[in-house]
């Protein structure tokens, strides 16, 4: 038998978001004594790579009607390999493509779905996957008890495996609908690192005072290679674009560090950004709600303490 991994891809490339859930694929085939698979949509560079996060063999399914995401197309898909391969288990990435498929095809192969899952499962006895509830506020532990399940994993809840390997790439012949939607447009968000891939991301609230105090927070995230994010009243406001808002109502985003800067921490807030691993909080008020998330604090106005931090890292990186 074999867990099935669904690998999403972006520009030609392989999501780092599709690798971790490869790599937790992988540890999950290692556990139960199955092959990990994954399966394809496109071509992307880098597929025999899989490899290096165990994956033995990829089903790759090749066809223009592919080329645009479409959550309904995808499934069909999907079902036709779950079919063929007899996966029990089938991971995806917790991402927006993953949202959009696990649960349909759940629902047609009458498979359990834990969405969120943030460790591997228990499986000595049983098979038990521990997730995120309540906006990350608490865990959960969720016995699956279908012969089929489909997990999909948070982003940044599990490391990447970097080994050996080459995994067998095959083609596969799938029966794809013609899709019930057509996009006509797509424009591309202007941000120089992916906000949802990011490993680090700079973010900035209404302390900032207007959108003209921006540049040295974009000045930040040019210096650290980091995704840009705002608060929604900033975004509502018009100082920064919609697409970098984060929070309930936003993008929930889980990077290794997240710097939040004059921004209070509001609930909602910390709902889209408490997965980061490590919170890092610029605020003039010691009383600010968001010191008690972070794990920096840095209690100051952030006009004079921007510009030092922003020096501080060039000088770690060398630059002048
Ligand atoms: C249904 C609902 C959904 C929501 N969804 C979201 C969401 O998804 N995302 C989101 O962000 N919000 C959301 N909100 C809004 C949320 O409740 C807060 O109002 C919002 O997060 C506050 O944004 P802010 O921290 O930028 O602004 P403020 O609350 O105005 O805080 C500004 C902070 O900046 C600090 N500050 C001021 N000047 C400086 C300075 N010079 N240097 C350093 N610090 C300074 C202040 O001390 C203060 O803590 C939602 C609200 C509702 C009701």
């Amino acid at each position: 038998m074999s867990v099935l991994i669904f690998i999403d891809h972006i520009d030609g490339h392989i999501k780092k978001a599709s690798l971790e859930a490869a790599s937790y694929g992988a540890k999950i085939a290692e556990q139960t004594g199955d092959t990990a698979e994954a399966v394809l949509l496109g071509n992307p560079s880098g597929i025999a790579e899989l490899g290096r996060q165990g994956i033995k063999k990829v089903h790759q399914v090749q066809n223009e009607a592919l080329n645009t995401i479409d959550a309904q197309v995808y499934t069909k898909v999907l079902e036709q390999v779950v079919q063929q391969t007899g996966a029990k288990t089938i991971v995806f990435s917790n991402n927006s493509t993953g949202k959009g498929i696990a649960p349909r095809l759940a629902v047609r192969l009458k498979a359990g779905l834990v969405s969120g899952a943030v460790a591997l499962p228990e499986t000595s006895n049983g098979f038990v996957v521990r997730k995120n509830v309540f906006s990350g506020k608490a865990f959960a532990k969720v016995a699956v008890t279908s012969d089929v399940r489909v997990i999909t994993l948070n982003p940044n809840a599990f490391t990447i495996i970097e080994g050996e390997g080459t995994a067998e790439v095959v083609a596969f012949n799938a029966i794809v609908d013609s899709p019930r939607i057509k996009v006509t447009g797509t424009t591309k968000t202007s941000g120089k690192v992916a906000l949802t891939e990011a490993d680090i991301v700079v973010s900035a609230g209404r302390g900032l005072k207007g959108p003209e105090n921006w540049q040295m927070v974009e000045d930040l995230a040019d210096t650290l290679g980091a995704a840009l994010a705002c608060s929604r009243p900033v975004a509502d406001a018009h100082w920064r674009p919609h697409n970098e808002h984060v929070g309930q109502t936003g993008i929930a985003i889980a990077p290794n560090l997240y710097i939040a800067i004059g921004i209070s921490g509001a609930i909602q807030h910390l709902a889209g950004v408490n997965r980061s691993k490590v919170i890092v909080v610029v605020n003039k008020d010691p009383e600010a709600p968001f010191f008690k998330a972070a794990d920096y604090g840095i209690v100051g106005d952030a006009f004079e303490v921007v510009p030092k931090m922003i020096d501080a890292v060039k000088k770690v990186k060398g630059i002048a």
